[in-house]
């Protein structure tokens, strides 16, 4: 398995004197598989270059799988610029979360509607097919994809590419669960040390990279201006490092650069990951991306992940009209709550308090709950605890809203059987993100 950076900016493009070293084209990587399979992770601005360098090495015609995390700009801006798709013959698949309001093919189409671009999608010769994706596991091009969920403020997918007796995971754009990870810090890394992880989204985000040969994070912040950052979607080193050491990773690449960091600044935060890693035991290699990086994955008898269960997207009309209940003491709250929801097309019903939201509860039914932890009277967890143990709620998917980010009402939430955990203040696409990823879960086969 061969991987080679061709874009690793976060945000916009930055080019300059600045950014020579470690580049400025956003989001873009390749990975081939020995097979011959064509995998594409992202089209920022480097999917330019990527593309004139399939039409140098002149093998026609093409196939590429294209993975897209999430269609922001920076990762679909040179999907317009890559030369393959103007080519007869050539085979491209485009994979994708879907969006909330238009399809994946919608979307790209957007950018290149004639106010932006002067080619319509429609008028490229080369044979291209979408395809929208949820959660799962999927078998392309003789390699198996699997597909995640991340956390960030639109639907976002994370990939893990099994091949060659050897794994890569991709991992752009996701911002951390919770403030908190303690778990147990370092030390032998195991199922235990995942499990100790407090909130439940980062154990399963850990469990993603579980032995991988290779791990690509979004790591745009240092620890120092994530506060200011905070639900903009971005992760610090530090995060990325605790994860991926705590799943046993073998090599860890960080990228999704701030444009306001230049080389000097990534060759510090390089530095600092890599002594924060040392310092805390694990055994892995640390670097920052550069555009040029590549990177030769022998097998390294890596366990195939077990099937990640299936959450079919749910079409853009499959979850309109659910049916969501918010409970919170605060007005501001729900207010801000319900324009996320009602956005995404849900049918929103509030209630002040526990009590109210219990008695809705009896006598109409509802699809999803958001519910705030501190209320005066019935908290969030006693409300829980009532849904949990009556047979017509029990599996209710619950998302649970907390002002404080703290371990041990976090920890208590999931052991009571909360389905999410969302930390005040949260913003209008975060929410509706998180509450569509749990929907989308919850309403798929297991
Ligand atoms: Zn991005
Ligand atoms: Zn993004």
């Amino acid at each position: 398995m061969r991987i080679r950076f061709w874009g690793t900016r976060g945000s916009i493009a930055t080019p300059g004197p600045g950014t020579t070293r470690f580049g400025g084209n956003t989001s873009c990587v390749e990975l081939t598989t020995a097979e011959g399979g064509c995998f594409v992770f992202d089209c920022g601005t480097g999917a330019r270059a990527l593309g004139a360098e399939f039409m140098a090495r002149g093998s026609t015609p093409l196939s590429v799988t294209i993975l897209l995390s999430h269609t922001h700009w920076d990762h679909i801006q040179g999907f317009p610029f890559f030369a393959p798709l103007f080519v007869p013959g050539n085979r491209i698949t485009v994979c994708g979360p879907e969006g909330s309001a238009r399809s994946l093919r919608e979307v790209l189409a957007g950018q290149m509607e004639f106010t932006y671009f002067p080619v319509d999608i429609a008028q490229l010769p080369a044979t291209i097919s979408f395809q929208e994706l949820g959660e799962g596991t999927h078998e392309m091009d003789g390699a198996r994809v699997l597909a995640q969920y991340l956390h960030h403020p639109a639907m976002t997918l994370g990939y893990r590419i099994e091949a060659d007796g050897a794994s890569a995971v991709y991992l752009c754009d996701h911002e951390p669960y919770a403030e908190t990870l303690s778990h147990d810090g370092a030390g032998p890394h195991d199922d235990a040390s995942i499990a100790s992880i407090v909130h439940e989204g980062d154990r399963r985000h850990a469990r993603f990279m579980r032995d991988a040969g290779l791990v690509i994070h979004d790591a745009q912040y240092t620890p120092e201006e994530y506060p200011a950052k905070k639900n903009w979607g971005h992760s610090t080193y530090e995060y990325a490092v605790d994860l991926a050491g705590t799943a046993n990773v073998r090599q860890l690449v960080l990228t999704h650069h701030d444009p306001a960091h230049d080389d000097r600044f990534v060759e510090e935060v390089e530095g600092r990951a890599r002594r924060y890693a040392a310092e805390r035991g694990y055994a892995m290699d640390v670097c920052c991306a550069h555009e040029g990086l590549e990177l030769t994955l022998a097998p390294h008898g890596a366990r195939h992940l077990a099937d990640v269960p299936i959450a079919l997207p749910a079409g853009r009309e499959g979850l309109r009209g659910t049916r969501v209940l918010v409970v919170d003491d605060d007005p501001d709250i729900r207010a801000l709550a319900s324009v996320a929801l009602s956005q995404d097309g849900h049918v929103v019903s509030e209630a002040s308090s526990g009590r109210e939201a219990l008695a809705l509860i009896d006598s109409q039914a509802f699809d999803l709950l958001v519910l705030d932890l501190l209320m005066p009277g019935q908290g969030g967890l006693e409300v829980l605890r009532i849904l949990r143990s009556g047979p017509a709620t029990a599996a209710l998917p619950v998302v649970v809203l907390t002002a404080m980010d703290d371990e041990a009402n976090t920890r208590a939430g999931f052991e009571l059987g909360a389905t999410d955990y969302v930390t005040k203040p949260f913003t209008i696409p975060q929410l509706a993100a998180r509450v569509r990823a749990c929907l989308t879960r919850s309403a798929s086969p297991r």
